[in-house]
């Protein structure tokens, strides 16, 4: 009997893209990954991201050269500070003190992260694929069925022995078979922008300025972009009012009154006021985890397995840490010819399911000085206390890559 197995990705975004180049390399996997978009396209260009400590220490367990160029191609993160929007420093944390990478926790521009991921898997990837239906295969009780269309030709592959949803917030693979999960909001609503760097260095590190309850926060990212985020508290189910969106509204919210604000602070503020017309607004969320089916063997990784709140930045590190670990996991079992798929999908479900809560809560609990009537001296006081340091340590060194069953 054929100890093949077929696997097809829905998706080559954050986790996808590493999945998609570690399994294709292995012997005994039929690999296919469909992504809908072309291999040119970043829709999502246009924002920054920054990514956690403990997504390159995954990543370099799983792929080090692909964490090698993934570093290569970004800037470091060494500090994350905190002031008001007048300049007072409320915490100033080097990262070496609670990660052991120090020094290599990266910004990226969105949309390099994806080429430098995806160009990393090659062939593996098949670009220009629309997932047209995703289900049970009739004939099976544990396998699945995709269908898509590639340069506007049907294609369709049966008896998928492990189908994998890194198809994203909106995963259609998650809506086939359990439905979407509901959104949480936080009460917090966040608007992006990257703009040219023209601050003549005030900005460069991770930072984040407060007025009242507003937070701004921005980094450079390569080549010579500043990505800048404001937030604003917001109840749940209204509108972002369209008084926010204007250049008045941006300024009534993150510049002092009566106080002068930071130097750093005005320039972000006119950046971000010139760029109104184009900033990306959302509301922070997150969602119920589910890795994987119960009966059909179906895993999913990254945003379609868990909605995670931006606060610390860890909705693509933790996809990265997804993927390095499913990765890891599935390589082991192969090469020791342990070919049972519903004990790879334990194996992976077990090795994340708490690292994710912890994650997903610590998030949400950092998301304090966002909410309405917060006191951000306060909120930075306590992060600089032993419990948050070191769930941040547990955090950024802690990642969990599991064992193979
Ligand atoms: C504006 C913004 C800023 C962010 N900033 C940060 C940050 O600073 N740090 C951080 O860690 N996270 C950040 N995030 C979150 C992070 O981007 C996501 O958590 C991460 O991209 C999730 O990775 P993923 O692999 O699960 O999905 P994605 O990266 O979303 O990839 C999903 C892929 O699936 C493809 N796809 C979807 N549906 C289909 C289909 N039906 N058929 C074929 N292909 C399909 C998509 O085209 C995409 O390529 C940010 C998100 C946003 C929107």
């Amino acid at each position: 009997m054929s100890t093949s197995r077929k696997i097809v990705i829905v998706g080559a975004g954050v986790a996808g893209a590493i999945l998609a180049r570690r399994l294709s390399a292995l012997p005994g996997l039929s690999v296919t990954c469909l992504e809908r978009v072309a291999p040119d396209d970043h829709s999502e260009a246009g924002t920054g991201l920054n990514v956690g400590p403990n997504a390159i220490k995954a990543l370099r367990a799983c792929d080090p050269s692909l964490a090698d160029e993934v570093i290569r191609q970004s800037l470091p993160w060494a500090r994350w500070r905190t002031s008001l929007a007048d300049g007072t420093v409320l915490f100033d944390l080097p990262l070496a003190r609670v990660a052991d990478n120090a020094g290599i926790r990266i910004r990226i521009r969105w949309s390099e992260l994806y080429r430098i991921l995806r160009s990393g898997a090659g062939p593996a990837i098949r670009y220009g694929c629309e997932v047209t239906s995703i289900g049970p295969d009739p004939a099976d009780a544990l396998r699945t069925r995709v269908s898509w269309t590639e340069n506007g030709m049907p294609h369709a592959i049966d008896g998928v022995d492990l189908l994998i949803g890194t198809d994203g917030r909106y995963s259609a693979t998650r809506a086939a078979f359990s439905g979407l999960p509901e959104a949480r909001h936080v009460g917090v609503a966040i608007l992006r922008v990257l703009v040219q760097d023209r601050s003549n260095g005030l900005v460069d590190d991770y930072e984040q300025w407060f007025n009242r309850h507003h937070r701004l926060l921005a980094f450079r990212v390569p080549p010579d972009h500043i990505y800048i985020a404001g937030t604003y508290p917001i109840e749940s189910g209204t509108a972002i009012p369209d008084e926010w969106k204007t250049p008045e509204g941006m300024r009534r919210a993150f510049l002092p009154e009566g106080r002068e604000a930071s130097p750093a602070v005005r320039w972000l503020v006119d950046a971000m006021c010139e760029q109104s017309a184009h900033a990306h607004w959302a509301r922070m969320q997150e969602s119920d985890v589910r890795f994987a089916e119960p009966v059909r063997q179906v895993l999913y990784l990254g945003d379609s397995a868990h909605g995670m709140a931006p606060t610390l930045g860890q909705g693509a590190t933790q996809a990265m840490e997804d993927a390095s670990c499913a990765a890891m996991l599935i390589e082991a079992a192969v090469r020791a010819g342990q070919n049972e798929v519903r004990q790879w999908l334990d194996s992976i479900e077990i090795a994340r399911r708490e690292r994710i809560r912890f994650a997903m809560e610590l998030s949400v609990r950092a998301t304090d000085t966002m909410l309405h009537g917060a006191d951000p001296v306060a909120g930075a006081q306590w992060k600089t206390e032993a419990p948050f340091i070191n769930d941040l340590t547990r955090l950024f060194r802690d990642v969990a890559l599991g064992q193979p069953s």
